[in-house]
């Protein structure tokens, strides 16, 4: 664990800070360089934090940092909304079909390897992430300083960089000592205090797998980190350092019920020693092997009225799974609150072994995790439609004053929330189509995005047009330059919309 030196350190915030702005002060010698320093960021990821926990109970902590800052409605992932996937894509900007995590359990067909997140060598081998950048080798690389206490990848050397600071996964860490590092790690000299730092925590995912969502114990262990980061929020008050850091809280996906009663067996329609099958769940990920990838398709193409099945090509647009050699040859997945299973694995389960899973559409709102922003860049009580997780990697970038490593994100749709006089807010438009005119779908509209809410999903589009009147996303539009508007969603098109009330 080694640290660069300072002189290099120097050298290369004051080329960054001059470079990009948005440091604290303009230096005008490498003297005045530690002054450039960005804000300290503080990134953390309650796992499994479905956007709509907020009202399951009092969480003084995480309603501090909403009315100091910025809440989005929600966090759109990338698919499959499991944690490796969508936790990688949070801090590099890329989809997971480009990063290359495509799953929790992934097979990789050019070293004929298996990775799962309870393999502890698949898990610090930096093999599996090369695909991407994450935000602290970018830090590292331009003279930051780095530190995690925990994130999927951070245990691994990934383009030759780790972390300044790192620690192994030990899941039964306590909270008490994970907040005192993360003070720790803030009270260090300034040349070896890190400018970036990750937190994580596991119990609201694990309470909503066990209970299912929204269940008092999923309560109760909200109510935990909550309490945990209250005692973080006034360790940085002590410090004066609660209002000169930035802190995104985050969580990696939501979490639905599943039913004993809604699996789908694949063995029933395919013979499973003809293909490799490498992530079951909400999403099956096949490989062809003894059958060819048409073959399987054949087999399981309408065989459950709860299934749909793509082969590579094919997955949807919106889904930007990406061509990474990685992503399967076929991909099905299942209705929301459906599984895809086979029989042997089953026969030894309980009905009450799981009653919440995630790793369905990114777009269903039920697989929306949260986001909230607190910092100096940032108006107390500003509100954000749902954004985007692919396009934190960039905001994060800017925070820094770092040059983003190449990704698939944008900082568009944060650029008016930077350093604004007051509060910005969402307006939310109601619009009514279908010749039925049965069709509701809900628009909240932020300075420079969209978000469309048609009942089960929460989609995001960002502006294309300088009057907001177009906005558009892989798969998605909605034009609203003429009445009636027209608003599309995957295959589907309404042209037929009007405003039906706003506010
Ligand atoms: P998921 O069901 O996709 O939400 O995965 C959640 C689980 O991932 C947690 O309960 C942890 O056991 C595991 N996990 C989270 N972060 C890491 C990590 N950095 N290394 C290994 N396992 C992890
Ligand atoms: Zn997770
Ligand atoms: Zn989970």
């Amino acid at each position: 664990m080694s640290s660069p030196t300072l002189l290099l350190r120097l050298v290369c915030l004051l080329l960054v800070a001059i470079a990009l702005g948005g440091c604290r002060s303009e230096p005008r010698s490498v003297e005045d360089a530690a002054a450039a320093r960005p804000y300290p960021l503080l990134l953390i990821s309650i796992d499994g934090f479905r956007h709509d926990y907020f009202d399951l109970a009092d969480t003084p902590a995480l309603d501090r940092l909403v009315a100091g800052g910025l809440k989005a409605d929600s966090l759109h992932h990338a698919f499959p909304t499991k944690t490796f996937p969508t936790h990688y894509t949070l801090v590099t900007g890329r989809y997971p079909g480009t990063h290359g995590v495509v799953a929790n359990s992934m097979w990789d067909p050019l070293r004929d390897q298996r990775f799962s997140l309870g393999n502890r060598d698949a898990v610090g081998d930096g093999y599996w992430y090369q695909g991407g950048e994450p935000i602290w080798v970018t830090a590292e690389r331009q003279g930051l300083t780095a530190a995690t206490f925990f994130w999927p990848g951070s245990e691994a050397r990934i383009h030759r960089i780790r972390p300044t600071y790192w620690k192994p996964y030990a899941g039964e860490t306590p909270h008490a000592e994970r907040i005192d590092q993360v003070l720790d790690w803030l009270d260090l000299p300034e040349d070896s205090r890190p400018d970036l730092i990750t937190l994580y925590f596991s119990t609201v995912d694990s309470m909503g797998h066990r209970h299912g969502p929204r269940a008092d114990p999923v309560r109760d262990a909200v109510i935990d980190v909550d309490s945990h980061l209250d005692r973080l929020l006034n360790g940085l008050e002590e410090r004066e350092l609660l209002d000169s850091m930035h802190i995104i809280v985050v969580s990696d996906h939501g979490m639905s019920r599943v039913d004993f009663d809604q699996y789908i067996m694949l063995d029933e329609y395919l013979d499973l020693s003809r293909v490799i099958v490498s992530d079951w769940g909400p999403a099956a990920q096949i490989w062809a092997t003894d059958m060819s990838a048409e073959e399987i398709f054949q087999a399981l193409d309408g065989a459950h009225p709860r299934m749909r099945v793509w082969l590579r090509d094919d997955i949807p647009e919106r889904y930007r799974f990406g061509s990474h050699h990685r992503v399967p040859d076929v991909l099905a997945e299942a209705d929301l609150e459906w599984m895809i299973s086979n029989r042997p694995y089953m026969a030894g389960r309980s009905r009450f072994s799981l009653l919440g899973m995630h790793g369905w559409d990114p777009a269903l709102a039920e697989m929306h995790g949260m986001l909230l922003i607190h910092g100096p860049s940032f108006a107390a009580g500003s509100q954000a439609p749902a954004v985007r997780s692919v396009d934190l990697y960039a905001l994060m970038n800017h925070l820094l004053a770092l040059q983003p490593a190449p990704h698939e994100g944008s900082l568009s749709p944060f650029s008016p929330y930077l350093d604004a006089a007051d509060a910005i807010t969402v307006d939310t438009l109601e619009l009514i189509c279908g010749q039925q005119r049965d069709t509701r779908i809900k628009l909240r509209r932020g300075p420079r995005h969209l978000a469309v809410h048609d009942g089960l999903h929460i989609h995001v589009l960002d502006q294309s047009d300088p009057n907001g009147l177009l906005y558009a996303e892989a798969g998605l539009e909605v034009d609203m330059r003429n009445e009636p508007f027209t608003v599309r969603i995957d295959a589907e098109v309404w042209e037929d919309c009007l405003p039906g009330g706003s506010s």
